[in-house]
């Protein structure tokens, strides 16, 4: 189904449930594990919500870290099932009510060391494992996400491939646009197509500035689907990836990137660009928020379900039209519509 739809136009993605739900109270950060899956399957479900009445197409199901390495350092590893095909099954009523696309999810293990051949087989085993945990409660595809070295990238692309799901593996990039392996960017993303993917692309780490000039090298090398899936914290040119911005005098991944969050804004104006440069799946990774998927599907000409509620400026008793003004204070009324620099009554 996703491919189907990709062929008819673009895929609009989720948001960051990882970050989201850590922010309404449901993972803790640190572990980042969404054990949440099974104990507040309600926090969970309406997250997934709030992304579908956004706008999104494709709901990915919550099992972020849902796999053995990370779940033992919690000591929940014996949940590896429940959580993973609960995952699956929360995103999917969701999608049903509202004709969305479910795809299942694996990300790097943490396992994998290029340096050690044995930890391929370990990496092999605990992607089947998810898979196999989740395949069977409603998965359209999957997608591989947040990895780094494109060897493991193509053992989760071989696990996905066993199935015969279609498969997207997106890559991070930090600093340098090579894969951690040393693979030049474009050349990854080939070697990914090469070995069937069907769709290839770059989440998290980078905000959108900094995403979507890769994205259009790697749009430039592969002829399959492209995706990008940027973070929805603020970077710079200087520190280009969102776990290394500074606040305040010391690093502010991950529980005070509050200042850092985008604006709408600047999500409706990436998601217009991210189209115009022929990407196919838009979608947004850590700090997005369902205001920010809105944003981008309007940018896209889509109206969804929470159009409904998007903003009418023109009804606000100061900032709105000419007839609705309220504000007493002219001085007020001035600082709010023109702003400071603008205001007549501030001394300049
Ligand atoms: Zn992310």
């Amino acid at each position: 189904m996703i491919l189907e739809r990709l062929k008819n136009g673009i895929v609009i993605g989720d948001g960051g449930m990882l970050f989201e739900l850590e922010r309404r109270g449901y993972v803790s950060a640190g572990p980042f594990t969404p054990e949440a899956v099974i104990e507040q399957p309600e926090a969970v479900r309406q997250v997934q919500i709030d992304f579908a009445r956004a706008g999104a197409d494709v709901l990915q199901a919550f099992a972020y870290y849902a796999h053995e390495a990370k779940l033992k350092d919690i000591g929940m590893e014996s949940a590896l099932t429940r959580i993973n095909e609960n995952a699956v099954r929360i995103a999917n009523e969701v999608a049903q009510e509202y004709g969305l696309i479910v795809a299942g999810n694996l990300c790097n293990t943490w396992v994998y060391d290029p340096n050690d051949p044995e930890t391929r087989k370990e990496t092999r085993r605990q992607f089947d494992a998810q898979i196999r945990y989740q395949i069977d409660h409603g998965v359209d595809f999957f997608i591989a996400e947040t990895i780094e070295y494109l060897e493991e990238a193509k053992i989760a692309l071989e696990a996905i491939r066993a199935t015969g799901k279609p498969s997207m593996i997106t890559l991070g990039f930090k600093r340098a646009p090579f894969t951690l392996d040393g693979v030049r960017m474009e050349d990854a993303f080939r070697q990914l197509e090469d070995a069937g993917a069907d769709i290839v692309g770059i989440n998290c780490f980078r905000d959108p500035e900094r995403m979507l000039p890769l994205a259009q090298k790697v749009r430039q090398s592969v002829s399959c689907f492209v995706a990008t899936q940027p973070v929805g914290f603020r970077c710079t040119d200087e520190k280009p990836y969102f776990q290394i911005q500074e606040h305040d005098g010391h690093i502010a991944f991950p529980t005070e990137l509050d200042p850092f969050v985008l604006t709408r804004t600047e999500m409706a104006s990436y998601a217009s660009r991210a189209k115009e440069m022929g990407i196919h799946y838009i979608g947004s990774c850590c700090g997005s928020a369902p205001h920010h998927i809105r944003a981008m599907a309007e940018a896209l000409g889509r109206s969804t379900p929470n159009s409904r509620y998007s903003p009418q400026i023109h009804l606000h008793k100061v900032i709105g039209d000419e007839q609705h003004v309220r504000e007493k204070n002219a001085r007020i009324l001035c600082e709010q519509r023109y702003g400071a620099a603008h205001c007549h009554f501030l001394e300049k």
